[in-house]
């Protein structure tokens, strides 16, 4: 397959992409052969438009974040990796908070249970980029007083990574945090989706079965107590 067009195309709105990549680089494990494209992309548009024109071309693609959860093929991937370094959080103003509970480890009836939020705190939405990594956001959170993602400190995660996994750490759950998203769905809609929709459970999303892409998500935090934290 010639990827002359393709990547002639995405130079067009500023992706970088080589031919023939190893992706190892983008990985924790650092094994694995090469992507025939591997693009990085540094925004959110950048994620959506890449996307879309790898469907027009009709060549698969897979969007990595940290790559701290898979293991890359010695005969790596035909097709075009997008490392999504989409990087950017703002709070969300006048925004209605839902009560959210801890889902998962309550679908299990497990006994101890964290609820995200303890009853008193002050409670604060912020939307974040899919390509932060989690210690990153956590870091700059508490610059502005705010706490809440303490329990993941120390995962080399992505936010769109820490959603397709509902990531963990203890007992509480990333899902758990999480308000609603924007997807980018199959039939290339940006869709809003609340915390229902991904059916979360331990190490799973519906993301799983939809192959949909996480742009950016709402997640409800506590103003305050970065101190403790
Ligand atoms: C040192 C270490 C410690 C860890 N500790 C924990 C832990 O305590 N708890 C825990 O739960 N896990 C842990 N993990 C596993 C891993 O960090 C998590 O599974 C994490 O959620 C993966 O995020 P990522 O961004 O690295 O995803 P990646 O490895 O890049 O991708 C994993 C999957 O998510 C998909 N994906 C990535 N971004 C998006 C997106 N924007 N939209 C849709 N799909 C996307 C990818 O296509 C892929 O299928 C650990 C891993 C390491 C290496």
């Amino acid at each position: 397959m010639s990827y002359q067009g393709i990547a002639k195309e995405l130079d067009t709105i500023g992706v970088s992409c080589k031919k023939e990549s190893p992706i190892a680089p983008y990985t924790t494990f650092r094994i694995g052969g090469n992507a025939d494209l591997l693009c990085l992309i540094d925004s959110l548009p950048q994620l959506h438009d890449t996307i879309l024109i790898c469907k027009k071309h009709k060549i698969p693609f897979k969007v990595l974040g940290g790559g701290s959860n898979v293991l890359v093929s010695d005969k790596g991937f035909r097709g075009v990796i997008i490392i999504n370094k989409a990087r950017g959080w703002e709070i969300l103003e006048d925004t209605k908070i839902p009560d959210l509970k801890g889902q998962t480890l309550h679908r299990h009836e497990a006994k101890e249970t964290v609820e995200p939020l303890q009853e008193g705190q002050e409670k604060i939405i912020v939307r974040v980029a899919s390509g932060m990594k989690i210690p990153a956001l956590m870091n700059t959170l508490f610059t502005e007083d705010i706490s809440g993602l303490e329990l993941f400190a120390g995962i080399p995660a992505t936010v769109g990574g820490a959603i397709y996994m509902n990531m963990h750490g203890a007992k509480l759950f990333f899902g758990d945090l999480l308000a609603q998203a924007q997807i980018l769905t199959v039939d290339n809609e940006v869709r809003n989706v609340s915390q229902d929709y991904f059916q979360f459970d331990y190490d799973y999303s519906i993301l799983h079965e939809t192959k949909e892409t996480v742009l950016s998500c709402d997640l409800v935090l506590t103003k305050g107590q970065s101190e403790d934290a």
